[in-house]
């Protein structure tokens, strides 16, 4: 399988990381664009092939990746537009930007898919939710969630919940990575070193997460079950939820979702 990347920032080097540490495909049959050389270089480390045209990437791969930011997703379709043959497939993975946008600025009937992957791609844990455009083909669905499988888990997700999920899973590993390190913080505060309370903070998490995905079993229920009578859980937890821990992630959600949208 050839891939080419329009973009050679985190996420297209976490994606490309991902692809290549799984054998799915070759680095030799990457090649990545960037208008910033110092970042070519830095993929280039990977394995992958690089190059400052953008034309090129079109031209020389089926499926294109679009991973720059935003707001510089129709001046770069644009640029490659007159390039574009029947064979490729557009994967973009820009926040807000919507399968109409894409599809307004390239050639009419072109094939895209609009993917929200996240950063946990680069270690095979990402949580990823693609919508097709209205020209994309099973075939081209099939092979989308099959290199998302590869790095992590899938969901089809009707295009009006995208920035939804960009605003849970897309910014979620952000999420995590704080409330790691205030947990972290909690162990040093109560006499950990900071590596073993970091380590013992972000397994307790993972393990959380494997049995809320493994075990048949609400996590509400979960939470009551680990909550003795008058012991240390239910006692931690007033004071989360004194906090307004909860409402805090729900606004959080929502906060990246409405900047989601706006970014469209
Ligand atoms: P980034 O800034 O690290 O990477 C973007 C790259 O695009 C940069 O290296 C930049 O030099 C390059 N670029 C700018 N103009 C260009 C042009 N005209 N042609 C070619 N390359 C150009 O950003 P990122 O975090 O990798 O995000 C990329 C996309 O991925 C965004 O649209 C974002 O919404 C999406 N995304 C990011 C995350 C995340 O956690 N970072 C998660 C999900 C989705």
């Amino acid at each position: 399988m050839k891939v080419g990347f329009i973009g050679a920032g985190k996420m297209a080097k976490a994606l490309c990381q991902g692809f290549i540490s799984t054998g799915l495909i070759n680095k030799s049959e990457i090649l990545a664009s960037d208008i910033n050389p110092s970042k070519l270089k830095e993929i280039s480390r990977l394995g992958v092939q690089t190059t400052s045209c953008n034309r090129e990437v079109v031209k020389k791969n089926d499926i294109v990746y679009v991973a720059v930011k935003p707001p510089l997703v129709r001046e770069v379709l644009r640029e490659v537009s007159p390039v574009v043959n029947p064979s490729n497939l557009f994967v973009s993975i820009a926040a807000g930007i919507t399968t109409k946008t894409m599809e307004e600025v390239l050639p009419k009937g072109c094939r895209v898919i609009r993917v929200m992957p996240n950063i946990a791609v680069v270690v095979q844990a990402g949580a990823c939710a693609y919508t097709p455009g209205t020209s994309a083909k099973n075939e081209d669905v099939e092979v989308v969630t099959q290199m998302l499988t590869c790095v992590g888990s899938v969901e089809e997700i009707p295009e009006e919940l995208m920035d939804t999920v960009t605003g849970l899973s897309g910014n979620g590993p952000a999420y995590g990575f704080i409330t790691i390190q205030g947990l972290a913080d909690g162990g040093v505060k109560m006499g950990l070193n900071r590596e073993q309370s970091t380590r013992l903070a972000a397994q307790l998490l993972l393990g959380a997460a494997k049995m809320v995905l493994g075990i048949d079993s609400h996590p509400e229920q979960m939470k009551d079950e680990v909550c003795s009578p008058g012991g240390t859980s239910i006692h931690a937890l007033h004071k989360l939820e004194k906090s307004g821990f909860r409402a805090a992630l729900v606004d959080a959600v929502e906060a990246g979702t409405l900047r989601s949208k706006e970014l469209g």
